[in-house]
């Protein structure tokens, strides 16, 4: 049977975790390691410079989990050097998260970034994020999750590559299907808040409203979530722009003279 290690960035409280576990012990043993917190937005980390603690914790379905006060990545990575035991995960699953992960946001995605952990250490992985903020009906979700995560165990990934899977927060019977995807372009609101503390000194707050996006350029995730779709991307590590080698070659004939 598959061993699918499942944690999410939302912290192991959040319903989407559950929900999404659920689903996938049609697929395989799953086991759970995700943080004890929110870690939204946090990226990928590796935690270096203070210690790591993990507890077991019950769900409220009475699941075993655990739960350990690193990063997303941390979880992934805890799990891959061998805190459970010697053997390593067949796939790694990350999520539900609570909001898209979309465009440019899978560089801030804790969700995103826990998936690229475990493509870093050679074990295939998927993210898989809802397309709201509020909803609380996992259900749809972790099915596509679970049909996704049944994929990848029976195709295999090629190496550092993995899967982005983005699901619209419609009523199921309104989603309009499946469509894989590339990367969108996001558009971002943030605003500066600046603020006085008591003492009278400012302080500061990134904040605005919830980022936008391109929703009119066919064949993206962002436009996939607009028309209803469930957005499968394939994301690589390899971030070269391979279209760029020789044009900053070039700009090395000068390198000495400068
Ligand atoms: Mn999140």
């Amino acid at each position: 049977m598959s061993y699918i290690l499942l944690t999410n960035d939302d912290g192991i409280h959040h319903p989407g975790l559950l929900a999404l576990k659920n689903a996938l012990t049609a697929v395989g043993e799953v086991v759970i390691m995700a943080p004890d917190h929110n870690w939204s937005a946090a990226g990928h980390t590796k935690t270096m410079h203070k210690p790591l603690r993990v507890k077991t914790v019950t769900l409220p379905d009475g699941t075993p989990a655990h739960a350990s006060t690193g990063a997303p990545s941390d979880c992934v990575a805890l799990v891959v050097l061998g805190l459970l035991g010697s053997r390593l995960p067949d796939l790694v699953v990350s999520g539900i998260n609570q909001g898209a992960n979309v465009g440019q946001d899978i560089t801030y995605s804790g969700t995103v970034a826990a998936a690229m952990e475990g493509v870093i250490s050679g074990i295939p992985a998927i993210a898989v994020s809802l397309d709201s903020f509020d909803a609380q009906d996992f259900a749809y979700a972790a099915q596509v999750g679970a049909n996704v995560a049944r994929l990848v165990l029976q195709h295999g990934l090629p190496p550092h590559t993995l899967l982005n899977v983005n699901v619209p927060a419609w009523p199921a019977e309104q989603i309009a299907g499946v469509r894989v995807t590339r990367l969108g372009r996001r558009v971002y609101r943030d605003l500066l808040i600046e603020r006085l503390d008591p003492r009278g000194r400012p302080y500061y707050w990134i904040g605005g409203e919830p980022p936008g996006g391109a929703v009119d350029e066919t064949g993206t995730d962002i436009w996939a979530l607009a028309q209803g779709y469930v957005s499968i991307t394939p994301l690589r590590m390899d971030m070269t722009e391979y279209e760029l080698l020789n044009e900053v070659e070039s700009w090395l004939t000068d390198w000495s003279s400068g």
